[in-house]
């Protein structure tokens, strides 16, 4: 039955990002357009059907899990969900969030077995900050890095680098270095209404790269074969990603697979193509995955007009 989760590339599917909803507290300018509506909550898979599919995916060969969304601190059973899904035997249970509520969430998801935490942070200047996500959330996301790192959860920052944000580039670095955690630049990609926005915005990964290199001694540092990201620790020990998925797109090595906040699963963030499992027998699953696993690209798909928040980042 595990061969059922190997495409016909040979990828063999193992990460799974699960959204919870796609309703979200912030508007970055590059996710949510400014008419976004969201589904009513009584569509959204509830704390049981998530943990059963994610157990049948298991059974299937799934053996890491990262809640996102929308924004997944929104969902009031952000903590039970987690708590169902560490009865599961995952070898990795993480989330994804832009901070904002996460503070009060940390103390009863360090009693589950969801450790790690992306936080996306795109600018350390307040004015930017309310720019870029429309929400002035400076103090209150840093204040929840803080926070997260205290209670011994492992943290990556995520930004999404850009014309708009450049300038910052060494005060996130310094911020990086001074929490010793790894920041991660993402390249925006086009999608949704990113891609109107796209060429006024976009900065790739290796000019930020050229950037770097003539200002730091850098040393590239090795990574799991199926990570989106390649990385590298600056002299003064600052550890730095990028996920460059338009100059550089990692489609060969995938191994991830989408589970929408509604019970569609997907094969691929770019692919609009899914198929519901919400409500299906275990049994029924080997059509449904066939199928979606045909329709993972193996080269990059060069957009997609739905939004990443409905989709699940
Ligand atoms: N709301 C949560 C957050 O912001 O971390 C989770 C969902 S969000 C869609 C996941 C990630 O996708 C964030 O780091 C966000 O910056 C990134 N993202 C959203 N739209 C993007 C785009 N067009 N290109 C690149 N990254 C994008
Ligand atoms: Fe919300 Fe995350 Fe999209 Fe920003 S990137 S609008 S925080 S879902």
């Amino acid at each position: 039955m595990n061969n059922l989760m190997t495409d016909s590339y040979g990828r063999k599917m193992r990460k799974l990002r699960v959204s919870l909803l796609d309703a979200c507290n912030f508007r970055c300018t590059y996710c949510m357009p400014e008419t976004a509506t969201f589904s009513k909550a009584h569509d959204l898979l509830s704390a049981d059907e998530i943990s059963l599919i994610v157990s049948n995916l298991i059974k299937l060969g799934i053996e890491e899990v990262r809640l996102t969304g929308g924004e997944p601190t929104l969902r009031s059973e952000l903590v039970e969900i987690s708590e169902r899904l560490s009865e599961i035997p995952l070898k990795r249970l993480a989330l994804t969030t832009n901070g904002f509520l996460l503070k009060k969430n940390l103390s009863a998801l360090r009693r589950t077995n969801l450790d790690s935490i992306n936080i996306s942070l795109d600018s350390l200047n307040r004015q930017n900050f309310l720019k870029l996500a429309k929400v002035d959330a400076l103090e209150v996301v840093l204040d929840a890095i803080d926070s997260a790192l205290d209670l011994g959860f492992q943290i990556k920052i995520n930004t999404v680098l850009m014309k708009q944000n450049i300038f910052e580039l060494e005060d996130l670095l310094e911020f990086a270095r001074s929490r010793q955690i790894e920041i991660r630049f993402l390249e925006l990609m086009k999608i949704g209404v990113a891609i109107n926005s796209f060429s006024e915005s976009f900065i790739s990964a290796g000019h930020v790269i050229d950037l770097l290199r003539r200002k730091y001694k850098m040393k590239q540092v090795n990574t799991e074969s199926d990570s989106t990201s390649f990385k590298y620790q600056l002299e003064n020990g600052t550890r730095l990603g990028f996920i460059a998925s338009e100059s550089m797109p990692f489609c060969g090595n995938c191994s991830r697979l989408r589970l929408d906040s509604k019970g569609a699963l997907r094969s691929c963030l770019m692919q609009e193509h899914k198929l519901n499992l919400r409500g299906v027998p275990f049994e029924d699953y080997a059509p449904v995955i066939k199928q979606v696993l045909k329709w993972k690209p193996n080269d990059r798909i060069e957009k997609i007009e739905q939004p990443m928040y409905q989709i699940g980042g």
